[in-house]
């Protein structure tokens, strides 16, 4: 059982196993509330390992009976389970246990979800199966017999015999139990066949309940895709005959990379142009890949700990990204990426959570599936590989794979590769894995007798734990630009290493302008304060996508803030500007639709925050919704021609091109609402025959709240569709007006189809109020008492997503006294109850920095 103990683990105390498994077999006897386990495991002494007592982990398993080599032996109950006396030299444990799948809430190890039996193992859940080594480090091949009289039974690697009421599988590439899955249920399929490049036919199935099988498509597309993106990118090829996708209702995570059986939460591979919008296809297609990529970055290859976490997963999202960006538009994925970032690893990274990508200690390794090790590990992987080139990088990865394949790694390993590969030192750059907090980048420029100087500094504020920070190796890509617009220098990588360093540029009689850190080359906040001209002029003729949309970003976000502070500034430019651009019909729709797009409720506080204001969310809201009223009265004949212009003809297609224009006439559809009462919104709402534009319809008309009739006809015609109605319950929670956001979401969480227990279902709700910047902090304090009520009713039945979601609370520090106070008490609350989780306990006292 999990104990409010905070025991912590540290990397610095790492030992191998004392063993090492040549075969496991597993039985498995299903049965809702008495589940039999029966395992054979042979075991052999580690060389690597100092001898030590012989420790299996074991967690709510009631254990039937256990011997060695054959003789029934009884195992002395350990923390967190169980130590026995074993022979010197190999010998084969057997074990059985029971486990109740049907009470297990939690959503770790062997659980039901809708009569389904299925499993998620990582980090720590195949304790909960059986006794085990429950840890990366520890590999080896799997072979599985399920017996249930439920039709499909599914387990790791290929299938070698079934019959009535029992399947048997074989796992021959050696594995970690974190990697380790079983489904079982009355699932059909959608089938297809891959040849690899070296002509292995692959059977691929997509496994769902009876009703979704129209869902199934796109995904299977996806995945395709990924498997000939990975042999043309990477070199990289699946090993097994057959591998299989399954859609689970009841899901913590996104999806699961178990070896050959993905699990996955059916909002991230469902999908019909009638029931998912875009962002839903374009976000499964980038969750697909990730967890294909996985069977090379994560499987073949693992991490010897989970201290190593972001070794496959910061490689994994960085391989995604690229997948993504191939896909659909680099400058685009660019952007969302970045957006991304900022929204949710530099908001952990600027407070009491900040740790680094490699963590040096944790209580529970669930709090650690963080932005920090998942987006911050991918764009370190970016920066090495500006630094030492595509080749470099290509020819490093070709080392990795050939170096580990088969086994547990660490960062350590990794870096090697690069040096060996490609004769850099990286002794500077690995701080990256160790230094939490985000370097913030000054910049000073001057120009002289044709030279242009540009002076850089960095600095990494404080984070726990870590006063003092050391500088960081910061690839910073720079382009110059003449005074006329025209491109004089092309992009650079200036490699800033000390905490000041000029570099300098000759022959340039003009005093050029700067497009700094272009691409986002690495995760910094730029401290350069620019005129609303140098934006403007950046906005229309700077050559990088990424850096000519941070331009105009900048200068709505000065624009905002000067409006949030009540200070005066000419807007002129700015209207200007997006005008000019919006009415470039050269650019990428995908592109303007960003470009309209402000920044959040929370980025504004944020940005504040840093300024060393105290941001009040009301104010906020009421700021940025009056410049969208002003852009919408200034822009609106052009904002109307695009409307008009930017409809798809034919079919709904998912595809990037026009995912793009229906995002420009979503972008524009949102202004013009707020001019013609809602107009236009109605019209589209009852015209539309895709998701995507009957949801973007429905979210124009309660922005402006007249959606109540369209709110009612959503929901009787979708109230059969779980996907569609988390929706539903999503929207209303994270558009609620900050007055009316408590009863909103009393009447949502007293609604029937409010399944509390369903980790997507108390996520659109109550993942939406946290979302929701204004009504979350509202002065009455009425949205911290709501979260903490619920997350004090879900840690018993699900720890993890109670932790994950406390994370709402994080930002606490940057507001005024009154707000500071409630949230301390509701977070003080949840730390008082008895009983309180592992997990839960951990993330409440980080957050209050006890
Ligand atoms: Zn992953």
């Amino acid at each position: 059982m999990k104990d409010a103990g905070q025991r912590r683990i540290h990397l610095a105390d790492y030992r191998p196993f004392s063993h090492r498994i040549t075969q496991v077999s597993l039985t498995f006897r299903l049965a809702p509330e008495a589940t039999r386990v029966i395992s054979k495991i042979a075991f052999e002494p580690n060389p690597g390992a100092e001898p030590g007592p012989f420790f299996l982990h074991g967690e709510e398993l009631r254990l039937v009976g256990a011997r060695i080599d054959g003789r029934d032996v009884t195992p002395e109950p350990a923390e967190g389970g169980i130590t026995c006396a074993v022979p010197e030299g190999p010998f084969v444990w057997e074990a059985e246990v029971e486990i109740s799948p049907a009470t297990n809430t939690a959503l770790e190890g062997l659980y039901m979800s809708n009569g389904m039996y299925c499993t998620q193992c990582e980090a720590e859940g195949f304790r909960k199966i059986t006794y085990y080594p429950d840890r990366p480090d520890v590999m080896a091949p799997f072979d599985v017999r399920i017996e249930s009289d439920l039709p499909v039974l599914l387990s790791n690697g290929n299938p070698v015999a079934s019959g009535p009421g029992w399947a048997e599988w074989e796992d021959p590439w050696p594995k970690p139990a974190y990697l380790f899955a079983l489904v079982a249920g009355d699932l059909v399929n959608h089938p297809d066949r891959f040849t690899t490049r070296s002509g292995r036919d692959v059977a691929l199935n997509i496994w769902v309940r009876q009703g979704d099988l129209g869902k199934c498509a796109f995904g299977m597309d996806a995945l395709k895709r990924a498997m000939v993106w990975d042999e043309r990118v990477y070199g990289r090829e699946y090993d097994l005959d057959v591998f299989n996708i399954v859609a689970v209702d009841d899901f913590n995570m996104g999806a699961m990379e178990n070896k050959g059986l993905n699990i996955f939460n059916a909002s991230a591979v469902l999908a019909s142009p009638q029931t998912a919008t875009d962002a839903n296809f374009e976000r499964i297609e980038s969750i697909i890949a990730h967890e294909y990529f996985h069977n090379w970055t994560g499987n073949r290859i693992t991490c010897r700990d989970w201290f190593q976490l972001c070794l496959k997963e910061g490689l994994t999202v960085f391989r995604d990204q690229q997948f993504s960006g191939d896909e659909r538009s680099r400058a685009v994925q660019r952007i969302n990426d970045v957006l991304a970032l900022r929204a949710r690893q530099f908001r952990e990274d600027n407070g009491p959570l900040a740790h680094p990508v490699r963590p040096e200690s944790f209580v529970e390794i669930n709090n650690f599936y963080t932005a920090t090790i998942y987006e911050k590990g991918a764009e370190v992987i970016g920066m090495l590989r500006r630094l030492v080139g595509d080749e470099g990088y290509a020819r490093a990865l070709d080392l990795y794979f050939t170096r580990h394949d088969g086994q547990a790694a660490t960062i350590e390993d990794w870096l090697k590769v690069f040096e060996d590969a490609t004769g850099r030192d990286l002794s500077q750059f690995r701080l990256w894995y160790s230094q939490a907090g985000t370097p913030r980048i000054g910049v000073e420029e001057s120009h002289a007798d044709g030279t242009y100087t540009l002076t850089l500094t960095q600095e990494t504020p404080p984070t726990p734990g870590q006063p003092d920070k050391a500088p960081l190796l910061i690839p910073v890509a720079v382009g110059l630009l003449s005074p006329e617009g025209a491109e004089v220098v092309p992009t650079r990588v200036l490699e800033l290493s000390q905490p000041r360093q000029s570099f300098t540029f000759e022959g340039l009689t003009a005093r050029p302008v700067a497009s700094i850190l272009r691409g986002f080359s690495a995760p910094v906040i730029m401290q350069r304060k620019l005129s609303a001209e140098i934006c403007a002029f950046l906005l229309a003729h700077d050559t990088d996508p990424f850096s000519k949309w941070e331009a105009g970003r900048a200068l709505a976000k000065d624009l905002l803030v000067c409006r949030i502070a009540g200070k005066p500034a000419s807007e002129a430019a700015c209207f200007d500007a997006l005008e000019a651009l919006l009415r470039d019909d050269d650019l990428d729709p995908a592109f303007r639709a960003l470009t309209l797009s402000l920044p959040g409720e929370d980025d504004l506080a944020q940005t504040l925050f840093d300024a060393g204001r105290t941001p009040d969310p009301i104010v906020i809201h009421a700021a940025r919704r009056a410049f969208r009223g002003d852009i919408a009265a200034r822009l609106g004949e052009t904002l109307a021609r695009l409307y008009d212009q930017m409809v798809t003809p034919g079919p709904y297609r998912p595809d990037a091109k026009d995912a793009g224009k229906r995002a420009l006439r979503q972008a524009a559809l949102g202004y013009l609402s707020l001019n013609d009462g809602g107009a236009r919104a109605t019209a589209q709402y009852r015209r539309a025959d895709n998701m995507t534009e009957q949801l973007g319809a429905l979210t124009c008309l309660l922005d402006i709240a007249r959606a109540d009739d369209a709110l009612e006809a959503f929901r009787n015609q979708w109230r059969g569709d779980r996907l569609v109605m988390d929706k539903w319950f999503g929207l209303q929670a994270s558009m609620a007006a900050p007055d009316a956001t408590e009863t909103v979401i009393g009447c949502l969480t007293e609604d029937d189809a409010f399944d509390w227990k369903n980790p997507n279902r108390f996520r659109s709700v109550l993942g939406g109020l946290a979302a929701n910047a204004a009504g979350f902090h509202h002065p009455s304090g009425a949205g911290y008492r709501l979260l903490a009520d619920w997350l004090i009713r879900l840690d018993p039945v699900n720890p993890q997503t109670t932790a994950r979601m406390a994370t709402a609370f994080e930002t606490w520090r940057r507001y005024d006294a009154d707000r500071q106070g409630m949230i301390r008490e509701a977070l003080e609350r949840i730390a008082a109850r008895p009983g309180l989780s592992r997990d839960t306990a951990e993330m409440v006292s980080r957050i209050l920095g006890d």
